[in-house]
């Protein structure tokens, strides 16, 4: 596994897509480490990724603690809300706000404005998390009162699944509800962020705009 290598192949992919899509700008990868050692996570900050996301609260503080200071952390996965206190005013993302109870968490806890990204469950599926594509502006106008976060973007997990069209379709989706939700200019809701891709399909997040493509088993791989 050389994270350096990987990274040279995914910048030359998303340069392709994001060119293939009409984007100018190239997005921020993530590398996420929840899979792998410390070590692993230093081969990646050596290859030059400022950028880290973690699912658990566990994997985070160990990265965190391991890591020089110059990075950028992101908190990807559903919080449970007894965790939030730990982790919320260390990082300098949330990428899964998806219930007001969760807000009021993560309001009440903050030190600061937390940046926060909303999670939307744009294919329907059951299993998946997040807010549904019809209720994210009732839910958006529902956390005006928590003036400790910031909704920076949206962001979603694709369904696993060969049929790039239909991921495309999704991807596209949350691209016009996060241009929605900008036009309407709110200050606690800037929202012009996209959170999207992960190993499997971030060329295609790439092609519909994707700021933050999430990427792990390719970037620095999957360590059972
Ligand atoms: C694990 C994870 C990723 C990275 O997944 P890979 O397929 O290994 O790239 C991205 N986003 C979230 C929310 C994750 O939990």
């Amino acid at each position: 596994m050389n994270v350096q290598y990987n990274l040279e192949q995914i910048e030359k992919q998303l340069k392709t897509h994001c060119e293939k899509g009409n984007i100018s700008t190239l997005p921020n990868v993530i590398a996420v480490t929840k899979y792998v050692t410390i070590d692993r996570a230093n081969d990646a900050y050596h290859a030059g990724i400022r950028h880290f996301g973690e699912n658990r609260l566990e994997g985070f503080q160990l990265k965190k603690e391991a890591l020089p200071d110059d990075i950028v952390m992101h908190f990807i996965g559903s919080l449970q809300t007894r965790k939030v206190k730990e982790v919320i005013n260390e990082i300098d993302y949330f990428h899964a706000l998806d219930r007001l109870k969760l807000a009021k968490e993560i309001n009440k806890r903050a030190e600061h404005k937390i940046k926060c990204f909303v999670q939307v469950n744009v294919s329907g599926e059951e299993s998946k998390q997040g807010v549904a594509l019809e209720d994210v502006n009732t839910f958006i106008e529902t956390l005006e009162k928590y003036e400790n976060l910031e909704v920076v973007g949206l962001m979603t997990m694709a369904p696993l699944t060969d049929d790039e069209s239909y991921i495309k379709s999704l991807f596209q989706s949350l691209r016009n509800k996060r241009d929605e939700i900008k036009a309407l200019n709110l200050n606690y809701a800037p929202c012009t962020e996209l959170s999207m891709g992960m190993s499997n399909d971030f060329h295609l997040a790439a092609e519909e705009g994707a700021s933050f493509v999430r990427i792990g088993t390719k970037l620095v791989g999957k360590e059972e």
